[in-house]
């Protein structure tokens, strides 16, 4: 016997059929949310993780509709040019397969980014409810087709139900009528409340937002988990339920318009990156970052979100030590490092440059013509030296390193700004100069 919900999935090679009779047992419900928005271009998505005090808003740009346009101008350029119906039709169903296979390979990646990411927060799913779609905005039946003709919107909900549910994570549909129109803190609704393609102000209490997010932000309303308030200029997420208040912020301090969560190694499924230079093999890394411990692959995200944009190839590379990552990237060093640093993140840590890797046993040679590089005499240092995997070996190298220091006429002092950073992980020694602090915690901390 079939539960109400349940439903056929046709997933690439195999069928899968949904049972809601058995989810009740393995599902279960979980407080933190992921509230998606689906958009043309774009999937815009809020995750509210209570249990680590913490919301934050991201992007998933994608090309589908891209995709679409560019097969119905080969379609129709078929139809134009062939004449002989038989390979004209050949063709079209080769293209026809080409476009699905396209398609589909976007929708997976885009849905499994999505799970994961929820199932790393435990959080279910707040989408619209379905139904929904057909009477939304009042658009007329010419319009809605070529809407649901640009996104396959079923398919997508399909697919990330489905990935929810593989990983016991539950899905919340709402009302998701006149969410892009209606306020999400007073609740005004009007169609002049977005004033640009980009920005949402309401007219009735000026709340001014990023419009790609104010759906999300009402969805979250609509599934009675909470509500949304404005304190200290910062949009925070109130549950109704016992809890603390979560302030929610863009990912990235970079402006919201231009969000784009994909970091480059997941984008490059989604362009065509012959023009891009890829990183060589064997290229040390530029960067290490330190994150939490729990929010690894968002921390991911926030450092790739902000590096893809100027190198569309950056690559971050977990290590053997949880929340410690390097990051390849085709920039130098100082480029990567400035373009990293002094922003505002919520899940990255500290960001230090790599000017120079060793590798241990270190030479005392090659360690001094690495510090001589980056170094000016008669200048004062704060020396930090991390050793992870190795025993006993920080307080030798800090030896090492002072007296090599003592020697370029740098001076060790503990009040400088400026750090040398000495960090082994493993059998690599990675060496780099810069500012003690170099990352401004968002607003998103547990204060
Ligand atoms: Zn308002």
């Amino acid at each position: 016997m079939l539960g109400g919900n349940s439903k056929i999935v046709i997933d690439g090679d195999g069928i899968f059929l949904l049972l809601t009779i058995r989810r009740d047992a393995e599902i279960a419900e979980h407080r933190n949310k992921l509230v998606m928005d689906i958009n043309e271009d774009s999937v815009d998505c809020l995750l509210v993780d209570y249990d680590n005090g913490k919301a934050a808003f991201f992007s998933i740009m994608h090309d589908i509709r891209a995709i679409r346009t560019n097969y119905r101008r080969i379609r129709m350029r078929i139809q134009e040019k062939v004449e002989n119906p038989a390979s004209r039709n050949k063709l079209l169903a080769k293209y026809g397969a080409r476009e699905r296979n396209c398609v589909e390979d976007r929708l997976k990646k885009i849905t499994t980014l999505l799970a994961e990411i929820a199932r790393e927060h435990n959080a279910d799913l707040v989408r619209e409810r379905l139904k929904d779609l057909r009477l939304s905005n009042k658009m007329g039946s010419k319009q809605l087709n070529y809407r649901l003709s640009t996104f396959p919107y079923r398919k997508f909900i399909e697919y990330i139900d489905y990935k929810f549910y593989e990983r016991g994570l539950s899905v919340i549909e709402v009302d998701a009528r006149k969410t892009s129109i209606t306020c999400p803190v007073c609740g005004y609704t009007d169609r002049r409340n977005r004033i640009s393609r980009d920005t949402f102000r309401c007219r009735r209490c000026g709340l001014e937002f990023n419009a790609q997010y104010v759906a999300c932000l009402n969805l979250f309303s609509r599934s009675n988990d909470g509500y949304i308030a404005i304190r200290s200029e910062g949009v925070y997420v109130v549950p109704r339920k016992a809890g603390s208040v979560v302030p929610a912020n863009v990912a990235s301090n970079e402006p919201p318009t231009q969000m784009k969560w994909l970091r480059g190694e997941a984008r490059a499924g989604f362009q065509n990156t012959h023009s891009y230079q890829k990183i060589k093999h064997g290229q040390p890394p530029v960067l290490i970052v330190t994150c939490r411990t729990s929010s690894v692959v968002l921390c991911e995200h926030e450092i790739g979100n902000v590096l893809f944009i100027r190198d569309p190839n950056v690559r971050i590379e977990k290590t053997a030590f949880t929340g410690v990552l390097l990051v390849y990237s085709n920039l130098d060093v100082n480029t990567a490092y400035r373009v990293a640093s002094f922003r505002e993140y919520g899940f990255v840590e500290s960001i230090i440059p790599i000017h120079c890797t060793l590798i241990l046993p270190l030479d005392p040679l090659s360690l001094r013509e690495c510090l001589a590089k980056i170094t000016n005499p008669d200048t004062r240092i704060k020396l930090k030296v991390r050793a992870r995997g190795v025993r006993k070996t920080s307080s030798e190298i800090y030896r090492l390193v002072v007296n090599i220091l003592r020697e370029l006429g740098v001076t060790v002092e503990s009040s400088s700004s400026t750090c040398l950073f000495v960090e082994v992980i493993k059998s690599n020694v990675y060496v780099g100069v810069g500012s003690c602090k170099p990352v401004f915690k968002a607003s998103i901390s547990d204060s």
